[in-house]
Formats: C-alpha cells, structure tokens, sequence
C-alpha cells in the first residue's frame, strides 16, 4: 500500500472570468494551475444576440484548455459549445452529465431555429454574425461531448474531477476539480432545497481552497415554497375565474416540468378547473419526455417512489395538453399557457404576450429569474406599453396583470451561506448574479467572516467582473506516494522518509533507487566527475587553505605516500605531492558541482600564491601556517609560479583529467603581482561560490550577488559588503575574509 507524505507551498491559482462576472448570463470561467487549464461552462447572454451573446472568448487562448466541464443544459450554460468545438482553436475535452447531454442536443437544435427565425425576422443581414452556429456545426460537436455519472470521478492528464447533484435542473451538477494539490469546487446554479422532482444539492466532504459559487439571488430571501405555490395557484384560479389567460413565461425545459407537476396536481384536486385547458407549447415536450423517463433515478425519492408504485411516469401529466406551435390552439377561452422561451425576447412567449397584453383580465406570471436586459425584466416594472419584436416602432399596451412568483431553483442568501459555511474554503469566487446582489452577498459574506480577519483562517471574497483575471494564492499541500521498498519499510513515527522524487502530471511518487525502472520505466545513471589540477603546494597548507573555506574537511588517508580528505561529505581531493597533482572527484549534481568548484578555485588559487610554495613546505604545524603566510609577502617577484594567463583562466575552462605542464619556478616570470590579478582571484573564488549569481562591476571596482530579492554589493576598494539581508550579508563577508587571506599574499608593498 502506497502511503503518502506531504509538504506546504505558497501556491498561485488563476481565475479568468470571461462571462458571468456581475451579470447572470453567458457563463464561462477558466481556472489555470501549474500549466493545466480547466473551462467551466460556455454559456450565451440571453439579452444579446450573435456574436455579443457569447463570453469574452478572445482574452484567452482556449488551444490552451484540457478540459471543459458544462454545469448542465441551460443556455445561459451551455448554447456556446457549439461555437467554441466548431469555431475557435479549442481542443481540449469536454464533459457533461447524461442527462444534460440528452436534453442539450434537442434544446440547442431549438436554439438554432429560434435564434435564426428571429433574426430573419428582425431583417438582420448575414454579416451581423447572428448565427454562431448551424444544426451541423451542433451535430458534429455532439460526438466529442464525453458523459459522467453523479459521483463518479474521472482523470486527464492529471486533473482529476468529480460530479456531484446540484439540483436546480434535471441532471445539473457541481464540480469538484483537483490538479497538483489544487481543490476547487465550482457549484454551477445550485438548488439547496427539494422541491417536487428533485433533491438539493449535495455538499461535497471536502475542503477546497477556492470555491467558485453563484449569487443570482444575493442576500435575497425566498419566501417559503409552499406559499409559492399557493400564490401561483391562486393568481392562475382568480384569472381564469374572471374569464382571463395566463401566459407563464418558462426556459423550455427544467423548471417547467416543476410547475407542470404543482398545476396538474392543483387540476386533480380542483373539478371546476378541468375543462380549462393548460397548454405546453413546447416543440421538446414530447422527445424530452423520454429523457424525465429514463433519468427518474436521477430525481428524488418521492417521484421514484411514485413512479415505482403507479409504474406511470410522473411527467405523462393529465391535465396538460402539449402543443408544438402557438397558433394551433384556441386562445379565445380562459386558459394556462406554459410558453418558451423564459425572457420573452422571441418566440412562442413573445408571440402571446403582445397578443394578450391589452387585455386586463389577462395576467403574465414570471415563474423564473428575470436576467436585466430582457422583455421579462422590463415586464416586471409594468411598463404602459410594451414594443412589437416585429417592428420597434409600433408600441402594444399592456394593461394585463404582472406577476412574479419564483420558482427558479437557486439557493437565497441563508441557504448560499450555509452551504459556503459547510465548504469551508477560503477563496470565494461569486459568479452568475447581477452587479448588486453580488456585491450585497460579498459584503454579508465578509461581515460574516469578519472574525477570521488578519487569522490564518481568514476569507477572502471576489466579485470579478467580465475580462478579469484573479490571482490567487492558497497553502498547497503537496503530497507523494511513497511507494515500492521504501512503503514497505517505513518508519515507525513520523520521522522522515527520502527518496527519488518523480513527478508524473501533478502525481508525485518517492521511490528508492532501485525501483525506478519498475515504477517509472526511468533509470538511473550516477555521473562521477574527476579532473586533475597541477597542485604544487604541501598538504599542510592546502588544508589549512580548505579549512579557512569550509571551515572543516574530514582527513580520509594521511601517509607519506598519500593524502586525501573530503570536503562537505561530497567532494574528495587527493594530493600527490611527488607529482605536484590534485585529484578533485564527486558525484556530478547541482550542490555538489558548486562545492567542486570552489575546490577548484581554492587549488588553483592557492598554487599561484607565491609564498606558500617554499615555505609552507617546511611546515606541518597547523598553527604556524598563518605565520608562513605573512612571511610569504616578503617573497621575491620571481617565486611567482603560475603564468597570467593561468590567473584569468576561469573555473569552468578546465576540463576533466587536466594535466598542465608543471611550470618551472625559475623561468616563469611574472612581471608583477598586481592589485588588479589579486582582485580577479577574489572575484574567482566568488564566482565559484555564487555562480552567475555573482556578477562583476566593470573596472574592477566590485561586483554585485542577487539572490533572490536580496542584492549584495561588494566593493573592492574597502572589501565592504552593502545588502540588506543581514543573512546574505554575513555570509558574504565570510567568505571575503577567507578568500582575502588566500590571496593576502599576493598584495606586494
Ligand atoms: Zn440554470
């Protein structure tokens, strides 16, 4: 059995909000991590037409998205897919539960005949771009569109998801999402209560860092849905009863299958009302039928067991007469008519709420959310008159009633901060609500959450708008798998285990050597580096010149015939003083070719110390090193060993198995040893500890050391260190003293 060990990260998450942000409409949200992108929902705007309907598509590249995952089938969720499979550069995945599939493709085949009926209609010309997509564009994308059940959590590429009920419509969902350490949850449009066909949404047992939540009713309360349904009744009964029509404005499927079940009850109880008709004007009623049949497991306990015990489906409704087209029906006599589409800006609804709006016995009831910019909002302010669609400049008085009764199955303000409560998560993201509400849901929330502020628990609310992106920032726990030997022989307590790490995707496993290839198919291969360096110093002096580095080497073989310590348990120096030869080997890796690299400086170095040679060589007290070293100034130009291009020659230059000539110390002549070779050595044996970190300022005047934020400035002149980090600083001057002491020698007077 794998187990798993972990660590914590400052983690950086984007969120781009390219539709839903303060507006309800034309969802669609990107989340990026760590390379990965994840599209949530691509929805149209139900205010807009054409190309203004769609998301912000152009402020990412959708090349980039992996996967694609549609809430459930509402336009306002999903009538762009179409366009992003066909029409962008989009080619990740796409996932949708199975019912929203199934009712998807017939809503937007609709989708398709309304929009392009309308805009004929409204004498749009082709460039306009009203139609963002053709039945054929739709059925072509239909096979690329992969289903997933409730509960069941699917992988790619390492972002790994899970779907959850989330009530409001038959087969919506919430999404749970996970890629490297990373958990969010994206509720889609959400229901917190049962109503008569489906169950509330489900909380996910599960802490994500980012919740991505809907504000559509904002700190709104919902008035208790038994009251809801005795007004709806009430206002359809008293209509009828003075000879009047009532128009109920509905999206062609989801919520009006809930207002179908509460009116062919409400007929069953009421003999008066049978012989008034309800009309379903609906062209999906009876292909979506089939679908409420086969997904009634999908639904809640009281309509399977009501469908189990009458072996009837609940969706055959008695009392409700389905009709295809407006005109078919006789509208002369009281009646309900249940019409799409829900905005009223066309179609069957548009078409009989101007043939029923002067008439006041009339009455119009919005049983759904009234999204700002729409016929349905601007009815709701019981305007005089309303505009032909066909022809603006023609205006209808309204004089028919106005009502609003709301079925729409999102969760008001007590039951949206409950369920954030029980999430748990302390980046909120708000979509999918109206600049106000949302705003006035951020503030409650943040009330609400006041207590943890400036804590380790604190919350953090946004509201972004359309074209934002947010970055955002969580602890990250990243766990790995430990598995093979080392799962079998992990130790008691929580002590530490190591390993090789390897990453696949965001999976992260710690395995022993030696399993590499079982597990990963990789092998490993150790690079032992070697080089030789001509080395004419005694031992005693290049220990005492590697303890004043690395303040201790550990002796490994001290006879006459060899010499060899290590130096910070990696690198290992053998001098063979007979040849005047260093042996440098370790293992070829980014720590331990640094610390090669100063080995290197340090033996180079200290062979072009002139004093050190002669003297040193009759000394093999430690303690008298020092005293040889001062001595050393007082040496003749001529013992200077090493030749000036040797003096320049950078670390890097030398290659493995370098053997250099030896150089005879009489006929090498240096002219002199400048202050300026001198601070070239400094710079060397900086260089070698700091790497490209450490840049030189021109003229020898210096050099600089950035290490991170921090920046170091040496200057030459005094051997000042300037930098802030009292850390960096220290550090810096450490080495400094070191390596001046080496190259003290070399100052002549
Ligand atoms: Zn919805």
């Amino acid at each position: 059995m794998p187990e798993s060990t972990e660590g914590k990260t400052n983690e950086h998450v984007n969120f781009y909000c390219l539709g839903g942000g303060n507006e309800v409409g034309r969802s669609c949200h990107i989340v990026e991590y760590k390379g990965k992108v994840v599209m949530l929902d691509a929805g149209v705007h139900p205010a807009y037409s054409g190309i203004e309907s769609l998301p912000f598509y152009d402020d990412f590249d959708l090349s980039r998205v992996d996967v694609l995952l549609i809430s459930h089938f509402h336009l306002d969720h999903a009538a762009s897919l179409p366009y992003v499979m066909q029409h962008t550069n989009f080619k990740g995945r796409v996932f949708m539960t199975y019912p929203t599939k199934a009712i998807y493709k017939w809503l937007l085949n609709d989708f398709v005949r309304v929009t392009t009926i309308t805009d004929d209609s409204n004498g749009m010309d082709e460039n306009s771009n009203a139609f963002l997509y053709t039945d054929e564009d739709l059925n072509s994308s239909l096979d690329r569109i992969e289903r997933l059940d409730y509960h069941s959590t699917i992988e790619v590429d390492g972002i790994r998801f899970t779907a959850f009920p989330a009530g409001h419509v038959l087969g919506a969902a919430m999404f749970l999402v996970e890629m490297g350490g990373l958990k969010f949850l994206f509720t889609g449009d959400y229901s917190r209560e049962e109503d008569r066909h489906l169950s509330s949404a489900e909380v996910p047992d599960v802490t994500p860092d980012l919740l991505i939540v809907e504000s559509t009713f904002g700190t709104a309360t919902h008035v208790p849905r038994l009251e809801r349904e005795n007004k709806l009744t009430t206002v359809i009964h008293s209509t009828l009863q003075q000879g009047g029509r009532c128009l109920l404005p509905v999206f062609a499927l989801g919520r009006a299958q809930e207002i179908l079940l509460i009116l062919d009850e409400y007929w069953q109880r009421h003999k008066d009302l049978q012989n008034v008709p309800i009309y379903y004007a609906s062209s999906l009623a009876k292909k979506c039928m089939a679908v409420y049949e086969r997904y009634i497991n999908m639904m809640n306990d009281s309509i399977r067991k009501k469908f189990t015990e009458t072996n009837e489906n609940p969706f055959h409704f008695k009392y409700i007469k389905n009709v295809a087209h407006a005109d078919r029906i006789d509208d002369l006599n009281p009646c309900v008519m249940i019409a799409s589409p829900g905005m009223l800006q066309n179609g069957v609804s548009r078409q009989l709420l101007e043939k029923w709006c002067p008439d006041p016995r009339n009455t119009v009831i919005m049983t759904g959310y009234s999204v700002d910019g729409t016929m349905a909002k601007k009815l709701l302010t019981e305007p005089d008159q309303i505009p032909a669609l066909n022809n603006p400049d023609v205006s209808i008085p309204r004089r028919m009633n106005v009502e609003e009764v709301s079925f729409a199955a999102h969760v008001d303000y007590e039951q949206n901060s409950e369920f954030i409560d029980l999430v748990h998560a302390k980046k909120i993201v708000l979509v999918h609500g109206e600049s106000n509400p949302m705003g006035r849901l951020k503030s409650a929330l943040l009330s609400r959450y006041q207590k943890f502020k400036d804590t380790e628990d604190e919350v953090k609310v946004y509201n972004p708008r359309d074209g934002s992106k947010l970055d955002l920032e969580f602890k990250g726990i990243k766990i790995a798998k430990v598995m093979g030997q080392l799962a079998t022989s992990l130790p008691e307590d929580h002590d530490t285990v190591s390993g090789i790490l390897v990453q696949k995707n965001f999976d992260l496993n710690l395995l022993k050597v030696d399993d590499l290839r079982e597990f990963t198919g990789l092998t490993a291969t150790v690079v032992r580096e070697r080089q030789v360096l001509r080395c004419n110093v005694k031992r005693s002096l290049l220990y005492w010149q590697f303890t004043q580095m690395f303040g201790y080497v550990k002796i490994l073989i001290d006879d006459p015939n060899e010499y060899s310590f290590e130096v910070m348990d990696v690198v290992r120096i053998t001098l063979e003083e007979s040849e005047a030869l260093a042996t440098i080997e370790w293992h070829s890796g980014i720590v331990d070719d640094t610390v090669a690299d100063s080995a290197i400086a340090i033996i180079i170095s200290c062979d072009s110390i002139p004093a050190s040679v002669k003297k040193s060589s009759h000394q093999h007290s430690h303690a008298h090193i020092k005293e040889v070293h001062s001595d050393a100034v007082k040496q003749e130009k001529h013992d200077v060993l090493i030749k000036e291009e040797d003096q320049t020659a950078e670390v890097n230059k030398f290659n493995s198995s370098v053997k250099k000539e030896s150089t005879d110390l009489d006929s090498v002549l240096s002219d002199d040893y400048s202050p300026d070779i001198r601070l070239k050595h400094i710079s060397m044996l900086l260089h070698a500890q700091f790497g490209d970190l450490f840049v030189t300022l021109p003229n020898n005047e210096g050099g600089t050391i950035t290490i991170g934020k921090h920046k170091a400035t040496i200057d030459y002149k005094n051997f000042n260190v300037d930098c802030k980090s009292n850390v960096l600083r220290g550090r810096i001057e450490g080495i400094l003293r070191r390596s001046l002491d080496l190259v003290a020698p070399l100052s002549h007077e």
